[in-house]
C-alpha cells in the first residue's frame, strides 16, 4: 500500500532526478561547446568579450561566421576571430554589398556603408570576403560594417591582401586556420594623408594585426597543437608606405601583439604551449 508519505518521497525522488537529468544535459552540452571543433572561437576569447551591452567598448558578437569584440566608442572591432578550412571556400561570387550592421544593441552608432568613401582610407575587411565564399549568406556576412576597419589602400589591397591570399594557399595545402586581427593606436596614412578619424569618428587604426594558427586538417585541434605549431603573427602600418615591404617582413611574435593590446591570445591553449609558440617569429614560408 503506498500511503501518503511515501506518495510524497516518491515526488521528490522523481524531482530529483528531473533536476538531475537537466544539469547533465546542460553540462554535457557546455562541455560539447567547449570542445567544439572548428569553432571561430576555440582558442579564446582575447579580451575577455562579453554579451552585456553595458560592456559597450568590449562587446561580444557571435555570428555564424566570425566573432567579434565591438568598441562602440571606437565604431569598430577590437578584434575579429574566425577559422578557415576549405569547406569555407566555395564559388561565391564576391557580394559587395557593405551596409549597416543593424543587429548592433538599439541605441547604438551603426557606421554605415558610405561612411569611408572620400577619406583615403578602404573598408577593410577583418575576416575577408574571400575567405567565407561557401554561401550567399555566408559572404554577405562578411561586408558588414562592424567587419571593418579604415586601411590605407596600400596596406589592404597589397601587403594585407598578400597575406589574405597566403593563408588560402595554406588551406589548399591541406590546413584549417585560426585567425585574429583587429587594429592597434590610432592615426594612418590613406591616399588623401594622415586622419585619426573617418566618417562619425571611425578610428583609423596606427597598425593593423593579424595572427593565424596553422593546422594540418584534423579534429581535436586544440590538442593537436604544440610547441612546434606554425603561428604566423604580424603588424603592419595603416599607411601607404606598408607595401613597400612584403607582409613577410612585418613578422613579430604574438607576445607583441599581446604586449600592444594587452589581449591573452590563445588562452584555450595550455599556458607551456602558449609560452613557447608566442614568444617566437615566424620564419616559414611567404608563398
Ligand atoms: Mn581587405
Ligand atoms: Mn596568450
Amino acid at each position: 500500500m503506498i500511503n501518503k508519505r511515501s506518495n510524497k518521497l516518491i515526488i521528490c525522488l522523481l524531482s530529483l532526478v528531473i533536476v538531475f537529468t537537466m544539469l547533465f544535459t546542460n553540462l554535457c552540452s557546455l562541455s560539447v561547446y567547449a570542445a567544439s571543433d572548428n569553432d571561430n572561437m576555440l582558442l579564446g576569447n582575447p579580451s575577455g568579450a562579453t554579451t552585456d551591452t553595458s560592456n559597450s567598448n568590449n562587446y561580444l558578437i557571435v555570428k555564424p561566421q566570425y566573432d567579434i569584440s565591438y568598441n562602440n566608442s571606437k565604431h569598430e572591432p577590437n578584434w575579429v576571430s574566425w577559422h578557415l578550412y576549405s569547406p569555407d571556400i566555395g564559388s561565391t561570387p564576391r557580394q559587395d554589398d557593405f551596409r549597416a550592421d543593424t543587429s548592433l544593441p538599439s541605441g547604438w552608432y551603426e557606421v554605415t556603408a558610405s561612411e569611408f568613401s572620400g577619406t583615403g582610407f578602404d573598408r577593410g575587411h577583418m575576416c575577408d570576403s574571400e575567405d567565407r565564399t561557401a554561401t550567399v549568406p555566408d559572404n554577405q556576412a562578411t561586408f558588414l560594417m562592424s567587419n571593418m576597419l579604415p586601411q590605407a589602400p596600400k596596406n589592404n589591397e597589397v601587403t594585407w591582401e598578400n597575406l589574405e591570399a597566403y593563408c588560402r594557399t595554406l588551406v589548399a595545402a591541406g590546413n584549417e586556420l585560426y585567425i585574429y586581427s583587429g587594429g592597434y593606436g590610432s592615426g594612418g596614412t590613406g591616399s588623401d594623408g594622415y586622419m585619426t578619424t573617418v566618417g562619425n569618428g571611425v578610428v583609423v587604426p596606427a597598425d593593423t594585426w593579424k595572427i593565424i594558427v596553422v593546422l594540418p586538417n584534423g579534429n581535436s585541434d586544440i590538442s593537436r597543437i604544440t610547441t612546434s605549431t606554425r603561428v604566423i603573427s604580424v603588424l603592419m602600418p595603416n599607411t601607404q608606405t606598408c607595401s613597400s615591404n612584403p607582409w613577410g617582413y612585418y613578422r613579430v611574435s604574438v607576445d607583441t601583439i599581446e604586449s600592444l593590446t594587452g589581449y591573452d591570445f590563445l588562452s584555450a591553449v595550455p599556458t607551456s604551449i602558449q609560452n613557447a609558440i608566442e614568444s617566437q617569429v615566424d620564419n616559414g614560408p611567404v608563398s
